[in-house]
């Protein structure tokens, strides 16, 4: 459902991407590690047109993001994204987070869209939240609207860039478990984390990135018992 072959992305005159070839299939989850500044916000930032490269295919469920055009609202739609911030908006409650982007990309009625997003706001079991504000809710409370948000649209494929990094330890378990729960109803989901617990439970594959580049991929148990490459290596003794 994602596909990337050789891309190559430049900021200035620093290469952050150098021939990035990545393929998810339709259900795969995959975790995406690595040390700070080796690329990893800014390749899936291109999996959703965040970020154009200047080498290269992408092509996300039959969508060719490398082709010009329009389609970019297109991509939006099939692909949702929760960040490290949870970017609610501030001044809207948690219902009316949810409902914008269905009301206005999708031209849902307020109705519908209400319904749908009690829905994700069940599932994400925070229902009794809906009238708040952002402000009024805990980091692990803001980071599920994020998700519940995001599910809104009904997307096929789910990024996640760091989703548990910026919350207090004992929230991270609650986001986790909402991630777990997406993933055992088969979403399509390409984590950011270092939450190497969650990689070995639900991962299919989790590839290493390392100077912009994809030094190796597998599943878990491989990844965590024969990494190859040294770098992966001096990664895990960091981090384990
Ligand atoms: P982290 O683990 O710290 O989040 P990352 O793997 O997500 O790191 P990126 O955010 O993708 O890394 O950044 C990769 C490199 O690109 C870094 O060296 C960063 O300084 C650089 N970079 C990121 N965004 C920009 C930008 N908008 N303009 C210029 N350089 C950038
Ligand atoms: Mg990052």
């Amino acid at each position: 459902i994602i596909e990337m072959q050789g891309v190559d992305k430049w900021y200035g005159s620093f290469q952050v991407l150098t021939d990035i070839d990545l393929s998810v299939r339709a259900g795969e989850r995959i975790v995406l590690c690595g040390p700070s500044g080796s690329g990893k916000s800014t390749l899936i930032r291109c999996i959703n047109r965040l970020e154009t490269v200047q080498k290269g295919r992408i092509v996300v469920d039959g969508i060719d993001l490398t082709a010009g055009g329009k389609n970019v609202d297109a991509v939006r739609a099939e692909v949702g994204m929760v960040f490290q911030q949870f970017n609610l908006f501030p001044h809207l409650t948690i219902l009316e987070n949810c409902v914008l982007s269905p009301m206005r990309s999708k031209g849902m009625s307020r109705q519908e869209a209400e319904a749908t997003a009690m829905q994700y706001l069940k599932r994400v079991r925070i229902p009794e939240q809906a009238q708040k504000y952002p402000s009024q809710l805990s980091g692990g409370q803001q980071q599920r609207v994020a998700i519940a948000r995001a599910l809104c649209l009904s997307p096929k494929v789910m990024l996640f860039d760091e989703p548990t990094s910026a919350l207090d330890p004992e929230m991270v378990k609650e986001v986790l478990d909402t991630m777990i729960g997406l993933a055992d109803d088969g979403m399509t989901m390409l984590c950011v984390t270092h939450e190497m617990g969650f990689a070995r439970s639900v991962a299919d594959r989790v590839i290493f990135m390392a100077d912009g580049k994809i030094l190796e991929q597998a599943p878990p148990a491989q990844f965590f018992g024969q990494p190859r490459h040294e770098k992966t290596r001096q990664f895990l003794g960091q981090i384990l």
